[in-house]
């Protein structure tokens, strides 16, 4: 009997904030801010796009193996020139870069297409992340809100199990908090708000479960959960908002009056994404199935993942963003 193989993985990750993450929406507004970053059109939350998160991971995956990032290769003239699996450009720029090997872990993984006809499905969907667990100012220092919408679509993920949270908040609480954090009223940035629960909002086990998947221990003793429609504006209430002075690129100095301002979500967020893995094995290429299981898909993406610690996700990296540790690689 011919075995059969599973058709896909799920995996959620747990990704932390090293400096503010910046994923502009292109879109310039006149008024508090100049440059946007993007925010989810159903719950007016802001998030790393999953596009942002895909093309990351496949630069930093194809980064990981230099012969497929930057792959001498001669045209039909002799003269040497350089293409890459990693956005797939080749010698004169045209997207005809992908190698479209069997082996290639960025080609495969991600999927090519070649002028040729030549192509195969991407291997991995990613999904938009979202802050899971947000940090705001409070009396007791940082406190890090979270919302049942964010917790529930942990234990839809399969993230979390039942038996893992404890939300006791309801409608009828109002604009009230629930928090093991000693007080009867605690403050989120400007907004002073009664307590109505002194619980936390998971239970031991589920503090246990995302405390081996990596989450620090100072973010899960500080939670606190606010009701969902309130978490979108504490949210939005408390990106960091800099501003910047744009540079004259001739001659380094600053332009007059081109002072401009643009938000980004805080260091220390905690955020959550999904990952689907599909099995290669269903898959086939110039006829053959791809002699690759849904491990070594997992494998060459968490490579790229890594790479986002370093070199981080979104823009303005070079004023010191986009720095993104993800948690419970390997696991
Ligand atoms: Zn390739």
């Amino acid at each position: 009997m011919a075995e059969v193989s599973t058709p896909y993985q799920t995996q959620t990750y747990y990704a932390l904030a090293l400096d503010p993450i910046h994923v502009g929406s292109g879109e310039m507004q006149i008024g508090r801010v100049d440059n946007v970053i993007v925010r989810d059109t159903a719950n007016g939350l802001p998030k790393i796009p999953a596009t942002s998160l895909a093309g990351a991971a496949r630069t930093y995956t194809a980064m990981h193996y230099p012969d497929k990032y930057r792959r001498p290769v001669e045209d039909s003239e002799g003269r040497v020139g350089y293409a890459s699996c990693a956005d797939q450009t080749g010698p004169t720029g045209d997207r005809d870069g992908a190698c479209g090997h069997f082996d290639c872990p960025v080609c495969i993984t991600y999927g090519f297409i070649q002028p040729g006809g030549r192509t195969s499905p991407s291997m991995v969907q990613m999904f938009d992340a979202f802050p899971l667990f947000f940090p705001v100012p409070s009396m007791l220092g940082p406190v890090w809100t979270t919302a049942p919408e964010r917790l529930q679509a942990l234990l839809q993920d399969g993230a979390l199990k039942e038996g893992d949270l404890n939300i006791r908040l309801r409608p009828e609480h109002g604009y009230r908090l629930q928090t093991a954090l000693p007080r009867k009223r605690l403050n989120l940035g400007w907004l002073l708000l009664p307590v109505a629960i002194s619980e936390a909002p998971l239970t031991s086990q589920g503090h246990a479960r995302l405390r081996e998947a990596g989450v620090p221990e100072d973010i899960l003793s500080r939670l606190v959960l606010v009701p969902d429609d309130l978490f979108t504006q504490v949210v939005n209430d408390n990106l960091e908002v800099r501003t910047s002075t744009a540079i004259n690129r001739t001659t380094g100095a600053s332009l007059h009056g081109a002072l401009f301002t643009y938000e980004a979500i805080p260091r220390s967020t905690l955020f959550s994404f999904q990952a689907v893995y599909k099995n290669p094995g269903d898959f086939l290429l110039d006829g053959q199935p791809l002699p690759h299981d849904i491990e070594w898909v997992r494998t060459q993406v968490e490579k790229g993942l890594h790479y986002m610690e370093y070199l981080g996700v979104g823009g303005m990296n070079s004023r010191g963003m986009g720095r993104l540790r993800i948690l419970n690689l390997g696991q």
